[in-house]
């Protein structure tokens, strides 16, 4: 069953990892895919190339796909962005709020300006887009989807990370005010809070076979995710068989949000 027949859907940060794997998805379940990737000096011929690859394989299962080119942190691309998408299919059913970054610094050394600018692709890019698509929705009536992706640091406390984890508790509280707020328009927003999952973001370990099994150790399921089993949720999400989950936040992790360490009763006595 495909549950996205003909939907329109803009992912941003999608020439990668979990946006990458759920742009697949979602043309696997018969959307249309829009492939926001962000073109950084450094990075652009390396992002550009992986979202023609995204592209091809989307085209290849039949569905449309558009690239658009832009950094969600400004409110001049963002506009632009939904130009673009609405200019070539002239609507937009579904959102993801996708593209993030992250930069490990102990908060006393960290700059103003890393700080900022993790706040400004996470949690401004979050806003901009959401506002966007929510402008979209209540012009042409009928509603929408929105989905964040956030973290389990949307709630966990994670030292080193300071912006990252603020930032992805402001795109908690943001999913929750505009499902609250626009419910009775028929727009619902939800957010997946993925765990440890082998992307880019985690080359670092991921790559790495002995600091992946200190990673793996920390897992209740004792492995981290696949980029696919995260994009399974949001298809679900997107689709109507949540069409009475608003205002929610699924985590897909292994069971790390558990508190593993009260496998073994040792906080009480017998
Ligand atoms: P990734 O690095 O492959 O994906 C991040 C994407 O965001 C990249 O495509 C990057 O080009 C894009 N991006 C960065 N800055 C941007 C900007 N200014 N404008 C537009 N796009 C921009 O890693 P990923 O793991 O796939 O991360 C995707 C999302 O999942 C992120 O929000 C991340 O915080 C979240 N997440 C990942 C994990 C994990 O373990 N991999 C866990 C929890 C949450």
């Amino acid at each position: 069953m495909k549950r996205l027949e003909g939907k329109n859907v803009l992912i941003t940060g999608g020439s990668t990892g979990i946006g990458r794997a759920t742009a697949i998805r979602f043309a696997d379940e018969g959307a249309n895919v829009a492939i926001n990737y962000h073109s950084s000096a450094r990075e652009a011929e390396i992002t550009l190339a992986e979202a023609q690859k995204t592209c091809s394989i989307i085209r290849e299962k039949g569905c449309g796909e558009m690239l658009v080119q832009g950094d969600v942190a400004s409110e001049e691309d963002v506009k632009r962005i939904f130009a673009e998408v609405l200019g070539a299919w002239g609507r937009l059913d579904i959102l993801v709020n996708n593209a993030g970054i992250q930069v490990k610094s102990p908060t006393h050394e960290t700059t103003m300006g890393a700080y900022d600018r993790v706040l400004a692709v996470n949690l401004r890019g979050a806003f901009l887009c959401a506002r966007e698509a929510v402008r979209h929705f209540l012009d042409r009536g009928g509603g929408g989807v929105i989905l964040n992706n956030t973290s389990i640091h949307e709630t966990v406390p994670k030292p080193y990370y300071a912006s990252y984890a603020v930032s992805k508790a402001g795109i908690r509280a943001l999913g929750r005010i505009l499902a609250l707020e626009y419910a009775g328009q028929g727009i619902r927003v939800n957010t997946v809070a993925p765990g440890a999952v082998v992307t880019p973001i985690n080359r670092e370990w991921a790559d790495d076979p002995a600091k992946r099994a200190l990673v793996e150790a920390h897992i209740p399921m004792g492995r981290a995710g696949d980029p696919e089993e995260i994009a399974g949720v949001f298809a679900f999400l997107a689709s109507d068989e949540a069409a009475y989950i608003t205002g929610q936040t699924i985590y897909v992790d292994g069971g790390l949000t558990l508190y593993a360490d009260f496998r073994t009763p040792w906080s009480s006595g017998s």
